[in-house]
């Protein structure tokens, strides 16, 4: 294995991997508190950092078929969430290119 490159974000608070507390997201790219994950609550954040995304898949959530990518944490390859790519309903389209993380993945860090 290589040395990984990772992205620093500057600002506070930072949304960490709980595992490793690798950098993913800023409070401020926090959409909605408000989102169901595979394992209980999960946050729709605008921009994410040192992820990698898998295979583009469809799946039927509560709000209607989309096309997602899970995503993992590029150090501990932790699952994170998922990433929207694509939405039928023209109501969940501002969702695309958006990404979930499901709260009990991530750590907030002031
Ligand atoms: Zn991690």
């Amino acid at each position: 294995m290589g040395k990984l490159f990772k992205n620093y974000l500057n600002g506070s608070p930072i949304f960490c991997c709980s595992s490793c507390k690798t950098h993913l997201s800023l409070h401020e790219q926090l959409i909605s508190k408000a989102f169901q994950g595979r394992h209980g609550t999960a946050y729709l954040f605008g921009e994410c950092v040192n992820i990698s995304v898998g295979p583009s898949e469809d799946r039927n959530l509560t709000t209607g078929m989309h096309i997602v990518a899970d995503i993992y944490c590029i150090d501990c390859c932790e699952l994170l969430g998922w990433k929207y790519e694509f939405a039928k309903e023209e109501s969940q389209k501002y969702k695309v290119g958006k990404f979930i993380l499901e709260k009990a993945k991530i750590k907030k860090e002031n």
